[in-house]
């Protein structure tokens, strides 16, 4: 791997890669994807390296939190997707859907026995954090870690950025690198060894079966044990999906994204954060496909460096040029701040002002107090509340200038920010497609001042950035948003 993408490479223990084992085992977790994938080409780099047949492992559990059944069908799709995929390439891909807790770590454990060195995605938040730091002590083998969630490596930022501006003078400085040394489109062409992995049949006599799941996902979905009220999505999980979705933008809402994205009538953003979310689309690709939209002129020389501020950077298209702030600057700044700090779902995660201001006015009256079951209902008051949230529970999804008001309205009618903040984690993570991600912590806690700065102080809020419905009604245009979601 090029020494600029070194910073995406973690070895998580002190095993040294001995070459003793039958195949290289990669381990798909999260960016669930055969190609600009930086995991696999690792793994690939790995079997050349030994002279090994590579083994790549999907699997889903069933015990999660937050598992619905919405969530279970998107992530089933692309695992249906990817193993049509597999069969065609004759690639030594196993998919296993658990039916039981249990049954997924004992596949993986047997898996590894086998293995010389295992490669799996790094990804700093929810299950896949815990797993990347129970597993390295539990198995056996060499364990490595790599990052392939972003243009900027996570190994490259010191410690957890506290704020945009501060994260955007990073990726100002490194983006000619990292767009220069992209993922390769197919890393899976280079690798030499392709001989048939011979996996034991008493690892599959002790499970049931792994495919059934991807012969009718709605009647497997149906038959777990999982959140059945959170009904499966009208998008599709897989890559030809996120490609759709990604063309689609491109022809008829990215010229248009800068005037109108905060507009919930116009939706001209991407809608791409759930293909995001499971890794189905790389950032390179996006970023790649939108900047082939710049003028005729552009070209990476009118990129200047403009210390942290959010113009003046790529200089083209302005539309674009917004665009690729979100989703560099916006998406990345989480991903970083939760692989430096392990509290990054935790109330004291916040920055001491946040912190102060809101324990100043925690014992202040509050207006309007709700219980979760009154907000996951869309029984309060508050017209554009109860819209976005009968959105988040319908489409999965909350339009984002929306999604800001929606999280700062549940501090100030909640009891204490801690609830506050419980609601909103919970009711995001339950409903939204692209939940359980870094940017439903950054967005979240954003609310509650992460990444921002003191502002006017007012009762229950204290010194956070307020926003109000009044205001959202006279800034942005959302009739037909309301008409559409009031019911
Ligand atoms: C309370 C709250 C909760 C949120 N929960 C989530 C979540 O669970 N998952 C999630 O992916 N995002 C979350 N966000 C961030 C943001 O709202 C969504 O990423 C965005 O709305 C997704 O829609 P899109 O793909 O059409 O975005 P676009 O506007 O098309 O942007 C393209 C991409 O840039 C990134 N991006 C855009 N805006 C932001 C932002 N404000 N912060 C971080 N990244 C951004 C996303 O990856 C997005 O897909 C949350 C924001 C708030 C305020």
């Amino acid at each position: 791997m090029k020494k600029f993408n070194s910073h995406r490479v973690f070895k998580r223990n002190n095993i040294e890669p001995g070459g003793k084992g039958e195949y290289v085992l990669y381990w798909m977790q999260i960016n669930r994807r055969f190609h600009y994938n930086f995991a696999l080409e690792y793994a690939v780099g790995w079997a050349n390296k030994l002279n090994q047949p590579l083994l790549i492992l999907e699997a889903f559990s069933c015990d999660y939190p937050w598992a619905t059944a919405r969530t279970h069908t998107f992530m089933i799709q692309g695992m249906k997707e990817h193993c049509n995929y597999a069969l065609e390439q004759k690639l030594n891909y196993i998919s296993f859907v658990e039916q039981e807790a249990g049954q997924y770590d004992y596949l993986l454990k047997k898996l590894s026995e086998n293995a010389s060195v295992l490669i799996t995605d790094e990804y700093p938040v929810f299950i896949m954090r815990k797993r990347n730091e129970r597993y390295p002590k539990e198995l056996n083998l060499p364990y490595y870690t790599i990052d392939s969630n972003g243009l900027i490596p996570l190994g490259l930022t010191q410690k957890d950025p506290y704020s945009a501006y501060l994260f955007r003078k990073i990726m100002q400085k490194n983006f000619i690198d990292a767009y220069t040394n992209p993922p390769k489109k197919n890393p899976l062409v280079d690798l030499r060894n392709r001989d048939k992995i011979q996996v034991p049949n008493t690892i599959f006599e002790n499970l049931p079966d792994g495919n059934k799941a991807l012969y009718d996902i709605e009647d497997f979905v149906s038959g777990l044990k999982i959140n059945q009220e959170v009904k499966p999505l009208e998008w599709h999980g897989g890559r030809t999906a996120a490609h759709g979705m990604l063309g689609q933008f491109i022809k008829n809402r990215m010229l248009e994204y800068g005037d109108k994205r905060n507009d919930p009538d116009e939706r001209k953003t991407s809608n791409l954060s759930p293909w995001l979310h499971f890794g189905k689309i790389s950032s390179y690709e996006i970023v790649n496909a939108v900047l082939d939209y710049q003028p005729l002129e552009w070209d990476l020389d009118k990129i200047t460096y403009n210390n942290g501020s959010s113009g003046g950077f790529f200089n083209g298209n302005s539309n674009i040029d917004g665009f690729l702030d979100e989703l560099i600057t916006w998406r990345e700044v989480g991903f970083h701040f939760a692989y430096h700090r392990s509290d990054y779902d935790k109330f004291e995660s916040l920055p001491n002002w946040a912190l102060e201001t809101l324990n100043e006015h925690r014992n202040d009256p509050r207006n309007w107090n709700y219980t979760y079951e009154e907000l996951e209902n869309s029984q309060t008051h508050d017209e554009i509340w109860n819209a976005s949230q009968r959105q988040l529970k319908k489409e999965g999804i909350i339009h984002n200038y929306l999604r800001m008001i929606w999280g700062k309205k549940v501090i100030e009618w909640t009891p204490d920010p801690e609830t506050a903040l419980q609601n909103l984690i919970d009711l995001n993570n339950t409903y939204a497609i692209d939940g359980r991600d870094p940017n439903s912590y950054s967005g979240i806690f954003w609310c509650f001042g992460r990444f921002d700065r003191a502002w006017q102080e007012r009762p229950v809020t204290g010194k956070l950035r307020y926003m109000s419905s009044e205001n959202t009604r006279k800034k942005v245009k959302l009739r037909e948003y309301l008409r559409t979601y009031s019911q």
